[in-house]
C-alpha cells in the first residue's frame, strides 16, 4: 500500500469523486474553514475531504474533514467499515517493525536557521475563544531518552513565534513521561512533529497500549508492510519518509508558556495553562506540500480517535471477559460494553478491565449481548430497566483522568464510574421482552395488508 496522503486522496478520488472536493475561493483561515466544514455536515449532510487552494496569508493549501467519514477511515486500513475494529486490533497484535530508508519526498526543501517561519504556514483558527492559531494535525515521533522505546501521538500546538510553539502533553502519558526523564536530566527532548501524512499513520498513532507498544509498528500493521522511515537533519529522530511536512524540534527542559482557551473534543473551549515549550530546529517538506488540519472537536478529530480507542477497550475487556461482543465509544469519556455474561460478576470485571485500560475513560456502561450498544436508546432502556443504582453502580474515587475533562477537581483528580446494567441474577432467567410469536413475525408481510 502506497504511504503517502496522496495516494490516498488518489483512491479517494478514483472510488468516490464526491467524497472529495477543492474549493478555490480564497478563505480566511481564521473561523472560516472551521465553518464550512461544520456547515456542510449540519446543513448538507456532506462530509467530503476539503481541499482549501487559496488560504490568506500562505502560499500552502490546506487540507482538512480527512477523517470525517467511517468509510474512508476503513479504506485507509484496507478495510470494509463493518470490519475496522477487528482489522484495527490484527495490526495491534501483529504490528510490523519500520524500516529506516536513505531519504525520501519529505526532504525535498530543508529550511534551518532563519529560514525557519512557522508563520509562513496556514495560521488556522478554528473557533471563537482560542488563544490564536493552532497545528491540530501534526503526529509526534519521539523516543526515551534513556531507552530504546519509540513513541507516536497527536498533539496539539499553539504558534507562539517563528520557531516557537507550546505542546499539550496529556499528564501522565507516554511523551509526558519521556519529557519528564529528559527534564530530570536536564535536557530537552528532540521530537519532529508530522504534518500530512498517510491516515494509517493517523490511525496508528493514536493506538492506545502500554508504553513499550511502538505505534510505528501498529501503522506498518495498517499499512501491510514496514513504515518507511528517515533520520531528521537536526537529531537521531526517525520520521515517514513519505510525510508532506516535518517540523524538526525539541521539547525544553523546565520551561513553561501559557497556552490555551482552546476548544477541544469534550465540546468546551479550556482555560489558559502553562505548558512545554517546542523549539524548531528544521522544516523539511515537499516541493508543493499540503498542510493539513484536523477540524477539531468535530466529526473529522471524533471519528479518527474512536477507531484506535474502541480496539484497546475491547482488547482489554476480552482479557477478562472472553465472551464480549462489541464495545463502542459513544462520546467524550464514556464507553458502552455489551456482554455474553456466563456467570455473576463478569460485569463489573468488564468495568474494571475498561477503566484500567484507557486514561481518558470515566464511565463504563456494560450491557447483555441482547442490547445494540451502537443504539443509544437501546443502551438507556437497559440502563432504566435492568439496573438498581444502590446495587449496580461503582464508583471510584480519585483517580486520574484527561486533564481536559471541565468536572475535574482542582488537583486534576477524576472519580470514574460504571453501570452494571446487565439483567440479574442473568438474562435467561430475568423477566422476559415482550414480542410477537415467532410463527406470527415470519407470516406477516406487510404488501399484504398495504399493498
Ligand atoms: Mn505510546
Amino acid at each position: 500500500m502506497a504511504q503517502d496522503l496522496r495516494s490516498f486522496l488518489d483512491l479517494i478520488k478514483r472510488k468516490k469523486p464526491d467524497d472529495f472536493q477543492i474549493v478555490s475561493k480564497s478563505v480566511d483561515p481564521a473561523y472560516e474553514i472551521t465553518a464550512l466544514v461544520v456547515k456542510l455536515e449540519r446543513e448538507a449532510r456532506r462530509r467530503p475531504v476539503l481541499l482549501f487552494e487559496n488560504v490568506k496569508g500562505t502560499r500552502f493549501p490546506v487540507l482538512t474533514n480527512l477523517h470525517a467519514s467511517r468509510a474512508r477511515l476503513a479504506a485507509a486500513m484496507n478495510a470494509t467499515p463493518e470490519d475496522t475494529q477487528r482489522v484495527y486490533l490484527r495490526a495491534m497484535e501483529k504490528p510490523i517493525a519500520p524500516k529506516v530508508v536513505r531519504t525520501g519526498p519529505v526532504k525535498e526543501v530543508v529550511l534551518t536557521g532563519d529560514r525557519i517561519n512557522l508563520y509562513d504556514l496556514p495560521q488556522i483558527v478554528h473557533h471563537e475563544g482560542d488563544a490564536g492559531p493552532y497545528f491540530t494535525a501534526a503526529i509526534s515521533f519521539a523516543k526515551d531518552p534513556t531507552a530504546e522505546t519509540w513513541n507516536c501521538a497527536y498533539n496539539r500546538l499553539m504558534i507562539k513565534g517563528r520557531d516557537t510553539t507550546s505542546i499539550h502533553l496529556t499528564t501522565g502519558k507516554h511523551l509526558w513521561e519521556f519529557h519528564r526523564i529528559a527534564e530530570a536530566r536536564g535536557e530537552a527532548l528532540p521530537v519532529a512533529l508530522v504534518i500530512g501524512a498517510h491516515p494509517a499513520i493517523g490511525l496508528g498513532a493514536l493506538a492506545i497500549g502500554s508504553i513499550d507498544e511502538d505505534e510505528r509498528a501498529i501503522m506498518g500493521g495498517l499499512l501491510g508492510e514496514p513504515l518507511e522511515l528517515v533520520k531528521c537533519e537536526t537529531s537521531d529522530v526517525l520520521v515517514p519518509a513519505h510525510a508532506e511536512l516535518v517540523l524538526e524540534c525539541e521539547i525544553l527542559p523546565r520551561e513553561r508558556t501559557p497556552e490555551g482557551p482552546f476548544g477541544e473534543f469534550t465540546g468546551y473551549s479550556l482555560g489558559e495553562r502553562p505548558r512545554e515549550i517546542v523549539r524548531v530546529k528544521a522544516i523539511t517538506h515537499r516541493r508543493d506540500a499540503m498542510f493539513h488540519d484536523i477540524t477539531v472537536a468535530h466529526l473529522d478529530h471524533m471519528l479518527l480517535s474512536t477507531i484506535p480507542m474502541e480496539a484497546n477497550l475491547y482488547r482489554a475487556v476480552r482479557a477478562m471477559v472472553p465472551s464480549v461482543k462489541a464495545v463502542r465509544v459513544p462520546g467524550p469519556f464514556t464507553c458502552f460494553v455489551a456482554i455474553e455474561q456466563r456467570v455473576a460478576g463478569q460485569a463489573k470485571n468488564a468495568i474494571l478491565a475498561a477503566l484500567g485500560a484507557d486514561l481518558y475513560m470515566k464511565r463504563i456502561v456494560v450491557v447483555d449481548h441482547d442490547v445494540d450498544v451502537f443504539d443509544d436508546r437501546q443502551v438507556n432502556w437497559a440502563i432504566a430497566t435492568r439496573c438498581q443504582p444502590d446495587r449496580d453502580l461503582t464508583v471510584i474515587t480519585h483517580a486520574r483522568g484527561s486533564d481536559l475533562d471541565p468536572s475535574a477537581r482542582e488537583d486534576g483528580s477524576t472519580a470514574k464510574w460504571g453501570v452494571d446494567a446487565t439483567a440479574k441474577p442473568s438474562l435467561a432467567a430475568f423477566t422476559p421482552r415482550h414480542r410477537v410469536p415467532p410463527e406470527v413475525w415470519q407470516r406477516i408481510n406487510i404488501q399484504d395488508f398495504l399493498p
